[in-house]
């Protein structure tokens, strides 16, 4: 599953003992296992290699430069949301052939510069957004290619935060309004309708709603096909969840298993958009303790890291497996005692993990929060004046620094004083 083992009770990433990176780059520090990356991609792609599908790593669960060109040199697109994702996508080389562009808001610059880049299409998600598009397309002289994404309106079993495709959410456009654009398709000016988009949220466990989303778009397809409008390309997003506790998702094989039947019967090309079945096992935070405080309620570990370097326990109640970077050995350690882990951010919502049952940690010692590779450091913020994390990639029995930590300097530099 990952390459985060220990070797005599210390915990190693691939051939590197994770110590010894905490000791030389200081914690908080974000650990990555190139292994592990390419191992989860390498799976997906040979799970769905009947249909060929191009498969664009979703930037935003992991956007480091150097996570990003692994996956590119390894034939990944992107999957982008924003201007600085497509600026991103541009430094580690990605064939604007290679790139897609989902986003409820996108800017009428972000949609130049993607024109202009000349990006595979752009995921659309409103009739005004469409609309845009085709203006901005139409002054630059360009063709535009999009994919209208659809909100099949399908409840996928997750937290409500990372539900994407119900009608309460604002992503896509439902089917009434999918037809009516591909109706006056003719209305819009230098646009190519490409084909169809769905994302309908993420860790998503089972195959189900994937299915039952996926049977809606076929027949909307086949709908669309008698009107004489002709698709070439079937986005089914991302969303494919991993183990954070003791979820059993499904594997890459019985997720393709139960999907490419129906996919291969469309007759379109394929494009997928996973983040954290790519990166999510890959990556750990190493933290170490500074504190520890007994209430009459419960033990506080409090650690250097918080909030602001990983902020899903706090906004959505994730879980994320503690585990030290040394196993004690000696019995009276092991005693577990219910504990909350805590950063030092004045929020009693700073925690990493909540009424855990956890063996007796030193002050100093460091521990790892494991499966923090997707939507960790990418949604890592400087609340509290907080220097944000160094991150590390490790390959074999090598280590490459791959973002330095910042300085005090790093988070005033653009503020100006006045007054
Ligand atoms: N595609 C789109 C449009 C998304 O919004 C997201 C995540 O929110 C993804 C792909 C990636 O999802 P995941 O990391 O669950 O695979």
């Amino acid at each position: 599953m990952h390459d985060f083992k220990y070797r005599d009770n210390e915990l190693y990433c691939e051939g590197v003992r994770i110590e010894d990176l905490a000791r030389k780059f200081s914690t908080p520090l974000y650990v990555y296992s190139s292994h592990t990356i390419l191992d989860h991609f390498l799976k997906l792609k040979k799970a769905f290699a009947t249909l060929k599908p191009l498969i664009c790593f979703s930037v935003k669960s992991n956007s480091n430069l150097s996570v990003l060109r692994l996956l590119v040199k390894n034939g990944a697109g992107l999957d982008i949301v924003s201007g600085g994702e497509l600026y991103r996508a541009k430094k580690v080389h990605a064939a604007p052939s290679r790139i897609v562009y989902a986003s409820v808001g996108k800017s009428r610059q972000e949609i130049e510069e993607s024109v202009k880049t000349g990006i595979l299409f752009f995921n659309v998600e409103s009739l005004q957004e469409l609309s845009l598009i085709s203006d901005v397309a139409t002054a630059l002289k360009k063709q535009a290619r999009v994919c209208i994404r659809i909100n099949p309106n399908i409840d996928p079993h997750t937290h409500r935060y990372i539900t994407t495709g119900t009608v309460e959410s604002k992503f896509g456009v439902d089917f009434d309004t999918a037809r009516i654009i591909f109706l006056n398709r003719e209305n819009f000016k230098n646009v190519q309708f490409l084909g169809l988009h769905v994302h309908i949220g993420s860790q998503i466990t089972q195959v189900d709603p994937f299915l039952a989303a996926l049977r809606r778009i076929c027949r909307f397809i086949d709908e669309l096909k008698r009107m004489g409008v002709c698709l070439e390309y079937l986005n089914i997003g991302g969303g494919l969840g991993i183990i954070y506790k003791e979820e059993k998702p499904q594997t890459a094989e019985e997720f393709a298993h139960r999907v490419v039947p129906v996919l291969k019967k469309t007759g379109l090309k394929i494009i997928l958009e996973p983040g954290r079945f790519i990166v999510g096992n890959s990556g750990i935070l190493v933290t170490q303790v500074r504190y520890i405080k007994e209430t009459q309620a419960k033990r506080f570990i409090v650690v250097d890291a918080g909030m602001n370097d990983l902020v899903r326990p706090s906004l959505y109640g994730a879980y994320h497996e503690i585990q030290p970077l040394l196993k004690s050995v000696t019995c009276d350690k092991n005693i577990l005692k219910k504990s909350d882990v805590v950063g030092p951010i004045c929020e009693s919502g700073d925690f990493l993990a909540k009424d855990r049952l956890i063996p007796w940690v030193d002050v100093g010692e460091y521990l790892a929060v494991m499966s923090a590779g997707a939507y960790g450091f990418s949604m890592s913020s400087n609340y509290n004046s907080r220097c944000r994390s160094a991150e590390v990639m490790v390959k074999g029995s090598k280590f490459y620094l791959i973002r330095e930590r910042e300085s005090f300097e790093d988070l005033v530099n653009k503020e100006k004083v006045t007054g």
